[in-house]
């Protein structure tokens, strides 16, 4: 089958043949938030990157198919060496991850050799090998308070990096990266849909904007997002990209969530089509590899983390 005979078929035949392909070949679908709603209903889970992982770790399958970006991948790789994890579209990265090279962060480590470098997840596996500890958005403040006073190097995401600076007080060298799906939120944006929507709860992801997370009655990763309207059934405005309010509107029954920004759309997420999986699940494509020096280190560093939190 040539890519265009996916691309002929309606979405009612590539979702019989995703469903059908994954059962006869024991692959586990993995869909990140982020993901088309139509992706996250054909995944047998669906989560935050690390959630993820650590479930492509977790189930007996083989093979695991995960719908995201490349970074997400690799750390299901890094936690499931063993196994064979695929991405339907190769070309999916993330420019946040992409923000800094290993050879960058070497020189920032040679220039400050007594730190200890703090990475977040969303980072390439060479970063998360020449890393101390990996952060989540989740659990970077209770991880930089673990370190007790030490000086810290945090890559590469500027507004989490200057919020975990403000929430612990840490002598913090951050990496001026940032996400720009998350970057564009404004405090317009915080009082245009307070405005429309006055009973609503504010929640924000971290890799806002300083002055938008000012703002927030909740700063959440995007897990903690879910659990919050899970918990609290009470109106909220979701300060993230838009697959995360399509996720809660689906599963959360009554739940009432708007967009803090109708456009905040990652590109690359959504490179993930059903042609595309159902490409991936048939012909088991895209394999990713970490060559293993690098999974070893990288994997210590995710070890660290899950020892602090
Ligand atoms: S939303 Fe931002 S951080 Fe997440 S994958 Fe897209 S560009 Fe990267």
């Amino acid at each position: 089958m040539g890519y265009n005979d996916y691309l002929s078929m309606s979405d009612d035949e590539l979702a019989s043949l995703i469903i059908e392909e994954k059962k006869k070949k024991g692959i586990v679908i993995l869909a990140h938030n982020y993901q088309r709603l139509e992706i996250q209903k054909l995944a047998d889970y669906v989560g935050d990157s690390l959630e993820l992982s650590r479930i492509a770790a977790k189930v007996p399958a083989q093979t695991i198919v995960f719908a995201g970006v490349m970074f997400m991948a690799e750390t299901a790789k890094i936690l499931a060496p063993e196994k064979k994890i695929l991405i339907p579209d190769k070309e999916a990265g993330c420019p946040l991850a992409e923000s800094i090279t290993a050879d960058q962060l070497r020189e920032l480590r040679t220039k400050y050799p007594n730190r200890v470098v703090v990475s977040y997840v969303n980072t390439t596996a060479d970063i998360k090998s020449l890393s101390d500890v990996v952060c989540t958005s989740a659990n970077a403040v209770k991880v930089v308070e673990h370190l007790d006073g030490e000086k810290i190097i945090f890559v590469p995401d500027r507004n989490l990096g200057d919020w975990v600076k403000r929430c612990t007080g840490a002598d913090m060298i951050i990496w001026q990266g940032s996400c720009y799906v998350h970057e564009r939120f404004t405090v317009e944006d915080v009082e245009r849909a307070k405005k429309l929507h006055p009973d609503a709860a504010v929640l924000v992801h971290p890799e806002a904007p300083p002055d938008v997370v000012a703002l927030a009655d909740l700063v959440a990763s995007t897990s903690g997002m879910y659990k919050f309207v899970q918990e609290k059934r009470v109106p909220a405005i979701i300060g993230t990209e838009v697959g995360l309010m399509e996720r809660i509107r689906h599963e959360i029954q009554d739940s009432k969530v708007y967009p803090l920004k109708d456009d905040a759309i990652c590109k690359t997420m959504k490179y993930t089509t059903l042609p595309k999986l159902a490409r991936s699940v048939r012909e088991e494509l895209f394999e990713v590899t970490v060559p293993e020096d690098v999974r070893e280190r990288a994997v210590s560093a995710v070890r660290r983390m899950t020892e602090m939190v």
